[in-house]
């Protein structure tokens, strides 16, 4: 017998600065906008959740506020009176109503296993088969566009005992000037900190073949997504001495299922928002475990909330051979949260409160949230 329903969604959109233009070879961001859900439930527990993207509609197909609208206009009217205690099953249902968006999915999804972690008592990586590891080591992106800046960058970062993996944004320029910005940061960390790229799809193929040798004698370790042909991946595999990263193609189950199967990546970049769901991502990495492909816990550059999910996620992962990018929170000027998250020592530590473990600052988001604060009740 249902115990409780869902009595009220909520959905608003929180504008925040960054704290310095981070430049991709699909936009220069200058600031990040989060979509935030709350889920209001008959037994008083609220559930809590994000979607954010990369540089608005630039990066995927979904932004913040077609998020906000797929919510108040088809989500909410479908989940209220539903059970919001069996997350998997109403999930399942939405799933059936609503194609695609994958972000939304993951924000209500997180919302929902906040509410439930919240209401049992147990932090949400409990609910998804019990933390492994009570930290997860965070890389830092260095994406100025300026190499000197970079290099101050990665320095304070080291210095304050932050990050000592760094991925740099590439793809922008020509290869060889590229290629000369990783080498001199490389040049300039040595072994105090390893370098990789992410050059999100902005090579063809043959000038891929051609960069990727230099990137490795410049000691780079990992290229994240250098064409956006999962078959022109697959033909770069095993051809160089560096490990290669599937991001944009990895689009939940199916298209790591499809990949898996090519051996068309070395390493997967699991993302909760573009898998689909935590659920989705969770079967995302039993598919790169059970092929031998290694993991990597990536980000959307999200806020707190998604950050602290994916986290909740990443540390229940059997394997998680690369770490985390769980910096999202860090680009943001703004503190949106009651109390911080702890970054030290390299690492994130994962909450161990009841759902998220994590407490929004209300009165401090007010002041960023866009004018238009939708209601869908029963
Ligand atoms: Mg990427």
């Amino acid at each position: 017998m249902t115990a409780t329903t869902i009595e009220r969604i909520e959905t608003r959109l929180v504008d925040l600065p960054t704290i310095r233009p981070h430049k991709l070879s699909v936009a220069t961001m200058h600031g990040q906008t989060l979509m935030l859900v709350k889920v209001y439930c008959g037994d008083g527990v609220v559930g809590i959740g994000e979607g954010t993207t990369i540089a608005g509609m630039a990066y995927g197909p979904e932004s913040p506020e077609a998020m906000k609208l797929a919510i108040d206009a088809y989500f909410a009217p479908a989940m209220i009176g539903q059970d919001p205690t069996r997350v998997q099953a109403l999930m399942a249902h939405l799933g059936k109503l609503v194609k695609g968006n994958h972000f939304a999915k993951s924000a209500l999804e997180t919302a929902l296993l906040d509410a439930q972690g919240k209401r049992l008592g147990v932090p949400v990586s409990e609910l998804l088969g019990g933390r492994r590891r009570e930290r997860l080591p965070v890389a830092w992106t260095l994406a100025s566009g300026d190499t000197a800046k970079d290099i101050a960058e990665a320095e304070s970062m080291l210095e304050l005992r932050r990050h000592n993996v760094f991925k740099l944004k590439i793809g922008a320029r020509e290869p060889r000037t590229d290629i000369r910005h990783v080498a001199e940061i490389k040049k300039a960390v040595g072994e105090r900190a390893a370098v990789r790229v992410d050059v999100n799809m902005a090579w063809s193929e043959t000038q891929a073949a051609s960069a990727i040798p230099a990137l490795a004698d410049a000691g780079c370790e990992l290229v994240e997504q250098p064409v956006a042909s999962a078959a022109a991946l697959t033909r770069l595999m095993r051809r160089f001495p560096v490990a290669l990263m599937a991001d944009e193609i990895l689009q939940g189950p199916e298209s790591a299922f499809g990949i898996a199967k090519n051996a068309g990546a070395d390493v997967f970049a699991v993302k909760i928002e573009q898998s689909g769901g935590l659920f989705a991502a969770q079967r995302v990495a039993a598919i790169a475990d059970a092929a031998g492909i290694e993991l990597y816990g990536g980000t959307m550059l999200e806020g707190a909330f998604s950050t602290v999910a994916s986290a909740h996620l990443f540390a229940s992962f059997a394997n998680l051979q690369w770490g985390t990018e769980l910096f999202g929170p860090l680009l943001i000027t703004e503190e949106i949260l009651t109390e911080p998250l702890d970054y030290r020592d390299f690492a994130l530590t994962v909450p161990n409160r009841p759902g998220l473990g994590i407490e929004l600052d209300e009165a401090r988001v007010k002041r960023f949230t866009r004018d238009g604060l939708m209601k869908v009740t029963r």
